[in-house]
């Protein structure tokens, strides 16, 4: 197909605002123009010259870009230069300067579209020393051989700046107005959540019609669009969304990544955007070539940062491992751990239709658990008490909340379903006072916190009964120091003291005398059957010891009159 032609649908595109008419353009377009071309053409009206996952990212810098104007029109870089400053678009700048090309460097032959995919492609692949001259030259040869109003749009293709307002959607629902006459792209999404790449698509509904999407396999390789969480306003919500047993697990704050090995034993990792990152991370694909005991799979994590331990650390330091040079000494300086929560492929069959019961089991007998990859953290209960208490203790190892899914839930690619739904901590409000609470007791601490207390046990005091109620483990606003000190700063006594009630499901690894109060923020008080009061403070913070009797701490009844 003539560039040309591609070059009169860009016009019509780039003057077009509604959704609708960009669609039936697209449409009609995608109707005449010859099988062999329709793939690269989805590419090139959305900007780029293939799917995502496959890593062939324009963008070249605009140095590059502009002089390779200046040679194609054969005039000073500095009024190129001059001319991109004062319109801000590389596009304008390449059709301005281009409409007077120099005689003697007019190839023959018109541009086809083809011949354009190719050579960004080239351009693409080219590195090395010498690669940005080699590029900008390729470039030139474009420009010359194209009209000057098309040069406009390989300017703006070079630097990954198209944007005509087409975006895979819509390129979907052209696709099916064009091949189906009907606007609902329901099975072409579908397909596109399995196969996130349009050119695939479109070429064949282009052959075999809508039918021929059904044999469209999950192939590994490929990434595959990941399954998204609901979210509900108060927990109570979940029991209706997931009526039964739940199964919850930590929700981690690091980057997800899928994970696919192929028959070759090849491992490749993909982002949440399927972009590719295993250039990122060497280390994991070892780890998980060694402890994932499986021929072929697809499954997910969350990657998080850890220490020489294997203790977690802060999602700030894992975005030190976002980098392209310096691979080696950051798998070294900030090593990875992975926090695996799915499996969606499995020994040459794929298992998203299994409900998450059944894929998770699967999952756990093939991890040969290490430090660097382990299964996620889980409980599985039908009481929102429970799923209360584990999300509190999430918080307090650090985490930003919890992942609830529905046991019978399959693998929706590309989703945001019912199936799972997240609950952090960002929902949780203040409560507005903050309440004064005794410390009776401790429990120890885990992964960063080993060796010293996790959290402390507070209690509320009873007037009427001279007694110390348990409200809340509190782990949270307590600093690394602080905790080191903690254990200096308590007496230690080796059963519940006096006037401490406790219920058994809160009996803490260690005992204090009732001595110390601490001011404490929370979110929200909730009806609790863990604790003696009847009554939890849920996401407490720590804010600072309080100069406190025990007995002047705040009481039974000023919590029950916050409620
Ligand atoms: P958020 O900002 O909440 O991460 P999101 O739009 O990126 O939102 P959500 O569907 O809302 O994605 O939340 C799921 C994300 O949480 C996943 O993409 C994954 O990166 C992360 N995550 C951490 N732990 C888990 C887990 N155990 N199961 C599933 N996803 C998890």
């Amino acid at each position: 197909m003539d560039f040309l032609q591609l070059v009169e649908l860009f016009e019509q595109l780039e003057n077009e605002s509604s959704g609708n008419k960009l669609r039936e353009i697209l449409a009609s377009f995608f109707k005449k123009v010859p099988i062999e071309d329709i793939s690269l053409l989805t590419y090139l009206t959305l900007g780029k010259i293939s799917a995502d996952y496959e890593s062939a990212v324009l963008g070249l810098a605009d140095k590059s870009v502009l002089k390779a104007i200046s040679v194609a029109g054969g005039v000073e870089s500095s009024r190129v230069k001059k001319l991109m400053q004062d319109t801000g678009d590389v596009g304008l700048v390449a059709e301005n300067i281009l409409k007077k090309k120099p005689r003697t460097l007019v190839p023959v032959g018109k541009l086809t579209v083809h011949e354009l995919f190719e050579k960004l492609h080239k351009i693409v692949g080219t590195s090395g020393s010498g690669s940005q001259e080699k590029k900008t030259n390729i470039l030139v040869s474009l420009f010359q051989k194209s009209p000057a109003k098309g040069a406009k749009y390989i300017a703006r293709l070079a630097l990954g700046v198209l944007r005509l307002g087409v975006a895979e959607m819509t390129v979907l629902d052209a696709l099916s107005i064009a091949f189906t006459g009907e606007k609902d792209k329901t099975v072409l999404e579908a397909t596109y959540n399995i196969c996130p790449d349009v050119g695939i698509i479109a070429e064949i509904m282009a052959t075999a019609g809508i039918k021929g999407l059904q044999k469209i396999p999950v192939k590994v390789g490929r990434p595959i669009k990941v399954m998204l969480a609901q979210r509900v306003k108060e927990l109570d919500e979940v029991e209706v969304k997931i009526p039964g047993k739940l199964a919850v697990e930590a929700k981690y704050d690091g980057e997800r990544v899928q994970a696919h090995k192929d028959s070759k034993g090849k491992i490749t990792l993909f982002s949440r955007r399927m972009e590719e990152t295993s250039a990122q991370f060497p280390d994991l694909i070892e780890y998980l070539q060694k402890q994932i005991d499986a021929k072929t799979f697809i499954l997910e994590a969350e990657i998080i940062a850890i220490d020489s331990e294997g203790n977690h650390r802060p999602f700030q330091e894992l975005m030190q491992r976002r980098r392209k040079h310096d691979v080696a000494s950051y798998v070294k300086k900030i090593p990875v751990q992975a926090q695996v929560f799915d499996l969606l492929y499995l020994d040459g069959k794929v298992v998203m239709d299994k409900s998450y019961e059944e894929r998770t089991t699967i999952l756990r007998k093939i991890i040969k658990k290490s430090k660097n990859v382990v299964a996620s953290a889980k409980i599985v209960t039908d009481s929102l008490d429970t799923v209360d208490e584990f999300f509190q203790e999430q918080i307090n190892l650090g985490y930003e909340g919890i992942m609830i899914k529905s046991l019978g839930g399959v693998y929706q690619a590309g989703t945001r379903g019912w199936n799972w739904i997240k609950w952090k901590k960002d929902y949780v409000h203040d409560l507005q006072d903050s309440l004064d609470l005794v410390v009776i007791g401790a429990f120890h601490g885990k992964g960063r916190r080993h060796g010293t207390y996790g959290a402390l046990l507070c209690a509320v005091y009873d007037s009427k009964k001279d007694q110390f109620l348990t409200v809340c483990k509190l782990g949270t606003g307590l600093t690394d120091e602080m905790l080191a000190e903690l254990p200096k700063k308590f007496s230690i006594v080796k059963r519940c003291p006096a006037r401490v009630v406790v219920k058994k499901e809160m009996i803490p690894d260690v005992w204090f005398v009732a001595e110390f109060v601490v001011e404490v923020r929370g979110a929200e008080i909730t009806k609790s059957p863990f604790h003696s009061l009847g009554l939890a403070v849920r996401f407490p913070r720590f804010l600072r010891f309080r100069d406190k009797k025990p007995e002047q701490a705040t009481t039974k009844k000023e919590v029950e009159d916050m409620v």
